[in-house]
């Protein structure tokens, strides 16, 4: 019989310290967790309680001062700085709050560009980018760019910019914080269907209950600390 599957995601017992003696700050302090593939999962909890540091080392940005991050069963830590990076290019994808789209460049354009990086051939990237556009509803706003699209729109191209990577987890950071009540709502709806759909793992750090609400889990931070970790029937 074959063993069951790693977790996608996994922290054993993660810390990460800023600073040394009184200015010391645990900013993680002893997490563990694990989010298996397929996973809609919400971090909520108050500032300051660690919710972004998380991410960071989620997303190969930052690693933990002690414990382990595993990623599909692999030690992050035992990886080269290029070795993350690829990581990061193959199997994530980001949204942010501020969408983090080129001005003044086109909607195809600010998709194509993490192609580039990965060395895909000018065709494929554009077959790539309409696509990706094209699943977020965006169908004829190719050469639109930023200013000439509204905001719920523009984080719409930020998804399809991850989407067009292929990505295994989209980690999304506050993607509604700057919509107002419908756009989020849409916003949600989107990612809820890719995690169905697609079967993309998404990890969101959120600070409203009802955007909380769309994911199958939530995870709450408080200290440092995972003070909760339920789960949840997802708002559809
Ligand atoms: P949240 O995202 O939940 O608001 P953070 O993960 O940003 O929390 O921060 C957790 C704690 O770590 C906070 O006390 C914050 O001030 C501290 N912290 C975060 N990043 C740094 C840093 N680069 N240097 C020093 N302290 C930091």
């Amino acid at each position: 019989m074959a063993a069951p599957a790693a977790p996608l995601i996994a922290f054993r017992d993660v810390r990460r310290v800023y600073g040394t003696g009184e200015a010391e700050v645990r900013a993680l302090d002893g997490v563990s967790l694990s989010i298996a593939r397929g996973e809609f999962v919400a971090i909520m909890g108050p500032s300051g309680s660690g919710k972004s540091t998380a991410m960071n080392i989620i997303g190969c940005l930052d690693r933990p001062s002690s414990g382990d991050y595993l990623f599909a069963g692999t030690p992050v830590q035992g990886l080269s700085n290029d070795q993350r990076a690829l990581l990061r290019r193959h199997a994530l994808g980001f949204v942010f709050q501020g969408f983090n789209l080129l001005a003044r460049t086109s909607a195809l354009e600010n998709v194509e560009l993490p192609l580039i990086y990965k060395g895909l051939p000018r065709d494929e990237r554009k077959a790539r980018a309409r696509a990706a556009l094209a699943k977020v509803g965006l169908q004829g706003r190719e050469d639109h760019d930023p200013s000439q699209l509204s905001g719920g729109q523009q984080q719409r191209v930020a998804i399809a910019r991850a989407l067009a990577g292929d990505p295994t987890v989209i980690l999304a950071d506050e993607p509604t914080g700057n919509l107002d009540s419908h756009r989020s709502h849409e916003i949600m709806h989107l990612l809820q269907r890719l995690n169905r759909e697609e079967g993309i793992t998404i990890v969101m750090v959120t600070h409203e209950e009802d955007i909380a609400a769309y994911a199958g889990r939530l995870l709450v931070f408080v200290d440092g600390h995972l003070a909760r970790d339920v789960p949840q029937e997802p708002r559809g």
